[in-house]
Order: structure tokens, then C-alpha cells, then sequence
């Protein structure tokens, strides 16, 4: 949802504190969509620092499911958004005016602000835990629960130049 700052805009020292439902229910990272579940409030707090210039400081949290890198199997991850911004109005006079990507003139996009932190802060590794062993990439068993027997060993690529080489001397 948009929320309106002109209010806050044209009274430095004023505050609001709102609520807000996010209207967002699902993330999509690198064509794979995730969906937010657990979705709590955006606890907002808007304040006027001076004519045209305010800032909004948000709180947000929800869960997505991932898979684990190794084993695929899924794993709830937590989300938790603390973030602030110093936003401007389409009319401010000063100097320091930065162009803000979630302005739509007044309106403050918050379900973009809040999509953009949570891709900053998206995990790049997700482990089922610290010490998974991932499945067998012969038979496809989670070795987590025991091994399989299966011959993984895959000589890597110097090795199977040597051994073209060794070649030679047959
Ligand atoms: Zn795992
Ligand atoms: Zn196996």
C-alpha cells in the first residue's frame, strides 16, 4: 500500500505511528516465487524533520519456506525487516534532496520498501543445519539418514588432464 506523508511533510516535529497490512503475498527471486507466510503488521513511525522531508523507520516480519542448498529438503526461514528512510516531498526547497525509488509524489510505496530490504537481505546460502550432508548425486539418498554405498568419486578435471597425457607413453 501507498502511504500518504503530506501530513508529516508539512509539520516538522510531527509524528504518526500506523499499522499497516502488507498487500504483497509472495516474493519472486530469480524466477522461483516464495510465499510469505506469518505476515505480521508494518509498524510504521513517520516523522517531519523539516518542510518536505521526513523520515519512516518500518517493522516487519513473516516466514518463507526454502529449500536447503545440499539436501533440498525445506526450511522455514524467518524474515525480520528493520529499516528506516529519509524520503522528500516532490516540492522540497533544500539542497539535499536524494530522487527515492518508493516515492510516488506524497506516497510512500511501503510494500516496495519492504520487498527492497528483504532482497538486501535475502540469504545466499540455506542449510536444513550447519552440518547437512546433501543427497548422493548417484542414487539421490539423503545421506542424512546413512550412507548408500554408492561410488561418488569423480576425478576433477587437472587429474583427467594428467591422465590423457599419461596416454602417450601406451
Ligand atoms: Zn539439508
Ligand atoms: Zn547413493
Amino acid at each position: 500500500m501507498k502511504y500518504n506523508l503530506t501530513e508529516i511533510f508539512d509539520n516538522p516535529g510531527k509524528t504518526a505511528n500506523e499499522e499497516l497490512e502488507i498487500e504483497l503475498d509472495a516474493i519472486l527471486i530469480m524466477g522461483e516465487e516464495y510465499e510469505l507466510k506469518d505476515s505480521s503488521p508494518i509498524v510504521m513511525e513517520a516523522t517531519g524533520i523539516e518542510q518536505g522531508k521526513a523520515r519512516v523507520t518500518c517493522k516487519y516480519s513473516c516466514k518463507v519456506i526454502l529449500n536447503c542448498d545440499r539436501c533440498l529438503k525445506p526450511v522455514e526461514h524467518s524474515i525480520d525487516v528493520n529499516a528506516d528512510i529519509v524520503v522528500f516531498s516532490p516540492d522540497y526547497t533544500g539542497e539535499e534532496e536524494e530522487a527515492c525509488e518508493f516515492m510516488d509524489g506524497y506516497k510512500l510505496d511501503m510494500d516496495e520498501f519492504i520487498l527492497s530490504e528483504m532482497l538486501l537481505d535475502w540469504p545466499s546460502k540455506i542449510l536444513c543445519r550447519e552440518d547437512c550432508k546433501g543427497i548422493c548425486t548417484v542414487c539421490g539418498k539423503d545421506l542424512n539418514n546413512g550412507e548408500c554405498g554408492c561410488d561418488r568419486f569423480v576425478p576433477n578435471a587437472a587429474f583427467a588432464g594428467l591422465s590423457e597425457l599419461f596416454k602417450f607413453d601406451n
